[in-house]
């Protein structure tokens, strides 16, 4: 597509939008009287509208009916959970069954390598990529050390190359071969957080599963971002949050997903809780745990409808609108990004940065700045730019199809220029 930094190019690719209703479903944060150019998406998607009245039904059925609102609200509390399932395998490409919303991100992913990282002797290590999330890196390590391995040798990180930014497919393939049979577990995120990478999953299961290991994914940033296909890629497990690309707010819950396969496995040790157990019986109270067939065996607690409520108005709009017609928009939109952001530093010779995000990416575009990155970063936030500093001198920007428009770009870019 031939692009033009110009409001007028911006507006008439907005009025040619598809999605272009769904921006004023959102509360867009204000900025001297004008709508922010909010950019941050990929760390706190923005509030739907709807949320309130989502949450306020539930307040209602409790004032209403207390404990008899877990079968006679609206949306009886016992079956909540299952409320999400539909929508939420819709997103990431399973079956309803293999997929159950609970608890956050972190949770999840240790709940899951619980049952997905059984180390042996001689099979121990997991593979993830270098620079990981903190939490990621924090739940390999103490997941390592929980079955007695140290992290230096059962941990290996794969680095991008000296001099290059991203990760190339085929080095991460020929990690796994070289580790071979030593691989437990191989563990990436979707999308890199901070790169703005989009890994290629399908080919990293397929190597994972060729050299007998168990692949699992942090969907973080690739959830309600990237078109996703877990179930025919044949991942084993993952887990995602709701609060990024799925604006769902501020620590809203997990999703997690658990390959058709190994959902009605027996042997699969977890940890469990009433939750999980078989909902014919569940308030029966009896010893014994019998899980619940496929990944809702796998929850713990009764599910936290307050919150919930909130990712549930979040997920009606992605019932009604596709990934796919998502990312129709998230392209373009992402190249316009860049073109805009490149064009503006051929204006301005104290622009230099680098942008690190490779073509294989969603939403995000990361630039690595020069000396002036963080003054840079502070002349944005003074003109409304809403979008994120992270150390040493990275400034990630995410433009989101639900509510950012190209005008918002279009903004963006002249208050680059303005620096
Ligand atoms: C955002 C993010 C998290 C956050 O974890 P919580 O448990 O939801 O606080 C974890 N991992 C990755 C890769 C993330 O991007």
């Amino acid at each position: 597509m031939q692009f033009e930094n110009t409001q007028e190019f911006a507006l008439k690719m907005d009025q040619n939008d598809s999605l272009k209703s769904y921006r004023s479903q959102f509360f867009i944060p204000q900025h001297n009287g004008k709508d922010s150019v909010y950019l941050t998406g990929n760390s706190l998607g923005l509030q739907p509208k709807s949320v309130k009245d989502k949450i306020q039904q539930e307040l209602d059925d409790w004032a209403k009916y207390g404990v008899d609102g877990h079968f006679d609200g609206k949306n009886p509390w016992f079956h909540y959970h299952k409320f999400f399932s539909e929508s939420a395998a819709k997103v990431v490409g399973a079956n309803p069954k293999e997929v159950v919303v609970m608890n956050n991100l972190t949770v999840n992913l240790h709940l899951l390598m619980v049952s997905f990282y059984r180390p042996t002797k001689t099979r121990y290590k997991i593979i993830m990529e270098g620079g990981a999330f903190p939490s990621d890196q924090y739940a390999m390590e103490s997941q390592v050390k929980f079955h007695g391995f140290s992290y230096e040798d059962a941990v290996i990180e794969v680095f991008p190359r000296e001099g290059e930014h991203s990760l190339r497919t085929e080095d991460i393939l020929a990690t796994i071969t070289e580790h071979g049979d030593s691989v437990a577990t191989v563990m990436f995120s979707g999308v890199q957080y901070y790169t703005g990478q989009a890994f290629n999953m399908k080919a990293i299961t397929e190597k994972a599963h060729e050299v007998g290991a168990i692949a699992g994914f942090d969907l973080a940033h690739a959830a309600g971002n990237l078109e996703l296909q877990l179930h025919d890629w044949d991942v084993d497990f993952a887990v995602w949050c709701s609060y990024k690309y799925l604006n769902s707010g501020p620590g809203g819950v997990s999703g997690a997903f658990v390959h058709e396969r190994h959902a009605d496995n027996p042997d699969l040790p977890r940890f469990a809780g009433w939750w999980g157990h078989n909902e014919s019986e569940r308030f029966l109270m009896k010893k014994g745990f019998n899980p619940e067939s496929g990944a809702a065996g796998w929850q713990l607690s009764n599910a936290p409808v307050l919150s919930m409520a909130a990712h549930r108005a979040s997920l009606d709009m992605f019932d009604e609108v596709s990934m796919a017609q998502l990312n129709e928009k998230s392209k373009p939109l992402n190249a316009f990004l860049q073109f805009v952001v490149e064009d503006a530093a051929k204006s301005n010779d104290k622009l230099t940065f680098e942008i690190i995000t490779p073509e294989e990416r969603g939403c995000q575009l990361s630039v690595l700045t020069g000396e002036n990155g963080k003054m840079l970063f502070d002349h944005l936030t003074k003109n409304g730019v809403i979008a994120d500093w992270r150390e040493p001198n990275v400034i990630r920007m995410a433009p989101v199809p639900l509510y950012n428009s190209f005008e918002d770009i279009y903004r963006f870019g002249e208050i680059l220029k303005s620096f």
